[in-house]
């Protein structure tokens, strides 16, 4: 039997709730599917700094490094609020993202049937969406050289930031999303603003390259403006979309708004390690305002199992299972607070959470 060493770490206020939740999905399957899970709980961001003295211990850097993918929860919260940017929560799941060489972010965005309503747009335009993307998250703008900011003598200054790519960091993300557009329905749009930025014209040249490896898949170049005017006028006409790291960071964001609720959505960071170590995490964080009370949507972490299914052991029947479970349990009108409207069935966290056990059980 094929044993799997998954990192769980819960980290902070729901991201303790929700995560217990999504690990018992993946048991079940485990069982279900005759896989072995070696699951290890480890500390990190705000709980690990008050246990610890540190957002990351080395033992749980050691930990994720060990595994063949990382369930994580979330980091953040008021009481740690103060402390300065470099002990702070979130350099744990920095820490990880960079050690560990995520350089894949891949963010769906599914418009649910039931819960289309809840989306701001108009039925219209949501109904049917399913879109994943891919935003580059090593590079570019964020961590480009020169960087930084110089005054001037008369009061004013001048700040720069630069957008740098090489032709192996685009290479790398691009097979990576076209790996993943093969397991959709094999359409690629690769965003660029290739009219004006020179590093966005060695963008396509190189995503074109490696597209010759991928003659299954359709790929289109889009420009970023028009990207995001089609997000909101005709998202059923993406698939699968890949962008460098700021304009995903802007596109990832805005097509979220698609699917409704931020309790809805997962999400997985790839790479490193010859692409071997995966990290999947709710888009959502800590939620400090219902923290504690079981009211919190589990579902974004039970999809994010899903994605570890689907991306890190390429189990796609068993990421399927559970994918139909939930759309099953919120077929039925089960509604955690943050979902819930008149004529739906008003559950909990736990609650949520058994009722999808239940289906994926079911489904064997
Ligand atoms: P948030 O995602 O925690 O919450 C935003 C709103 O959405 C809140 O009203 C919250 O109640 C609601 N919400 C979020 N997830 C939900 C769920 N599963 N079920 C029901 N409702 C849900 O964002 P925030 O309030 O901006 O940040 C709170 C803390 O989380 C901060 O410390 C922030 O730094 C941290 N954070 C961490 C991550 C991460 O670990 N990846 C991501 C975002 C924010």
């Amino acid at each position: 039997m094929a044993t799997y060493r998954i990192a769980v770490l819960p980290g902070d206020g729901i991201g303790q709730e929700v995560t217990p939740q999504a690990r018992r999905i993946l048991e079940l399957v485990g069982r279900a599917a005759g896989l072995g899970f070696d699951f290890e709980t480890a500390l990190v961001g705000g709980s690990a700094i008050d246990e610890a003295g540190t957002p990351l211990p080395p033992a749980t850097l050691a930990l994720c490094r060990q595994a063949h993918a990382i369930l994580f929860g979330a980091v953040g919260g008021p009481k740690w609020d103060t402390l300065p940017q470099e002990q702070r929560p979130e350099r744990g799941l920095l820490g990880i993202r960079k050690e560990l060489d995520l350089f894949a972010n891949l963010r769906p965005a599914t418009c649910f049937p039931m819960l289309v309503d809840a989306s701001p747009l108009k039925r219209s335009v949501v109904e049917g969406t399913d879109i994943m993307v891919i935003r580059e998250l090593t590079g570019g703008l964020y961590f480009g050289e020169p960087r930084g900011r110089e005054e001037f003598a008369d009061g004013g200054a001048r700040a720069v930031n630069t957008m740098a790519y090489t032709s192996r960091e685009i290479e790398r993300v691009a097979r990576a999303a076209f790996d993943v557009a093969m397991k959709r329905k094999k359409r690629l749009a690769s965003v660029d603003k290739a009219n004006v930025l020179v590093v966005s014209q060695l963008w396509r040249e190189v995503v074109t390259r490696v597209a010759k490896d991928y003659p299954q898949v359709q790929l289109e170049h889009v420009l970023v403006d028009n990207c995001a005017m089609a997000l909101v006028h005709k998202p059923t006409q993406f698939d699968t979309i890949v962008t460098e790291n700021t304009f995903g960071d802007i596109l990832s964001d805005e097509a979220a708004i698609l699917a409704g609720s931020m309790g809805m959505l997962p999400s997985a960071s790839l790479g490193g390690q010859g692409g071997r170590v995966g990290l999947y995490e709710p888009v959502h964080g800590t939620a400090p305002d219902i923290a504690g009370q079981g009211v919190a949507n589990p579902i974004a972490a039970i999809l994010s199992v899903s994605m570890l299914l689907r991306y890190s052991l390429e189990r796609g029947a068993d990421a399927d299972h559970v994918d139909a479970a939930v759309l099953r349990v919120l077929e039925r009108g089960h509604r955690t607070r943050d979902i819930h409207s008149a004529g739906t069935k008003l559950v909990g966290t736990t609650e949520m959470g058994d009722l999808i056990a239940s289906e994926v059980e079911k489904s064997y």
